[in-house]
């Protein structure tokens, strides 16, 4: 595995002096920051439909990066960890500017819903958009010419589809040098390696020169603490690596696996309806043969069960957790794992069990002496 950053950062300081950050309808000077609503449509009453946008110019210069979320309108981690970095962070040291852009599908974010209300239109199949098209098309052209192309690399934050939950990993094409260097600064255990459906954010931002990695984290209708918290290192190890923050380091995540086309990864569909009793959760190690999930019917009957097996010795990155399935749906999506990333990971969970076993010991010797 070769898994060290080979290149220097680029602090973007040797040849450039900050530059404002404009925009169709304003302009963000160096050291300054913008809260800004941006119209990107109409209502059916002719009301503005408009996206909240925070631009962070940094006083030194740097490079020009976009964080973005809700893209699908439940998709609610990815909101407060845009939004944290907006408003929680202090950017006195910033080296760059970052545009901040936390709910994008303002009306499937008002809606609670993935897909634009509008006739249902995916608005993460819609960039880059263009004006004199469908609804869609003409949001996703406002947001993508304003806030995307101006950026010099971007991060977009999403979860599993409702009723699914995903571990934290992040999908980059790792066939581009520049790609392949923001995944890997994340410092996620799992990168999915592909370049992406087009019309997404990051295949159409990255083909349009700003190089872009999704990251998955979770699922809908939530926000998950844990999941959070790495998240926002992860970006804070983005902007260590490229520079912006250059007094920070760029974080290790302990073991790192790549997944790409040579490695075994499947959906494994049910091949019964019913009802799901899941053995394993988000991030779990399950070796082949072993029981991933069990499908019955409402009397429990015996002769009816339906057991599934992990079909090879891997990694659970995406669970069903609304435990009801027709035959067909996806159940668990398993990715295989490396010998050296299985021998890291076995290390990596023995180290959890044994923190945790002394943690529940201290605390019996604690509720003990009580
Ligand atoms: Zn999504």
């Amino acid at each position: 595995m070769s898994d060290t950053m080979d290149e220097p950062p680029d602090d973007g300081s040797s040849d450039r002096t900050a530059e404002p950050f404009t925009y169709n309808g304003g302009r963000v000077d160096p050291g300054e920051s913008a809260n800004i609503r941006y119209g990107i449509s109409e209502t059916y009453l002719g009301d503005p439909v408009r996206i909240p946008v925070t631009v962070v110019n940094g006083e030194q210069p740097g490079p020009t990066v976009f964080l973005s979320a809700a893209a699908h309108g439940d998709e609610l981690n990815g909101i407060e960890v845009v939004r944290e970095v907006a408003h929680d962070w202090d950017h006195s040291e910033l080296h760059g500017t970052l545009v901040c852009l936390p709910v994008m599908n303002v009306p499937g974010f008002l809606a609670q819903e993935r897909y634009l209300p509008i006739y249902d239109r995916d608005l993460n199949r819609s960039f880059p958009g263009r004006e004199g098209s469908t609804s869609a098309r003409r949001m996703a052209h406002r947001i993508f010419t304003n806030f995307i192309e101006p950026c010099d690399l971007g991060l977009d934050f999403h979860t599993s589809t409702r009723g699914r939950t995903n571990m934290l990993h992040v999908r980059a094409n790792m066939d581009d040098p520049t790609v392949a260097r923001i995944a890997k600064a994340f410092s996620s255990n799992v990168i999915i390696a592909g370049e992406g459906p087009s019309g997404t954010l990051r295949y159409e931002a990255t083909q349009a020169g700003v190089p872009t990695i999704t990251i998955e984290m979770g699922e809908a209708h939530r926000f998950q603490r844990r999941l959070i918290d790495r998240a926002l290192t992860g970006v804070a190890s983005v902007l260590a690596e490229f520079g912006c923050h250059p007094d920070s380091s760029v974080h290790w995540p302990g073991w790192r696996t790549v997944i790409d086309d040579d490695h075994e990864k499947t959906w494994i569909r049910a091949d019964a309806g019913g009802i799901v009793d899941m053995k394993h959760g988000r991030g779990e190690y399950v070796r082949e043969g072993e029981t991933i999930c069990a499908i019955t019917n409402p009397f429990k009957e015996e002769d009816d069960i339906v057991t599934v097996e992990a079909p090879f010795t891997g990694l659970v990155v995406g669970v069903l957790e609304n435990p009801v399935v027709y035959p067909g749906n996806p159940l668990c999506h398993l990715v295989g794992l490396s010998p050296d990333t299985r021998t890291a990971l076995e290390r990596e969970r023995t180290a959890e069990r044994s923190r945790s076993e002394l943690r529940s010991a201290r605390s019996a010797e604690s509720s003990d002496a009580e």
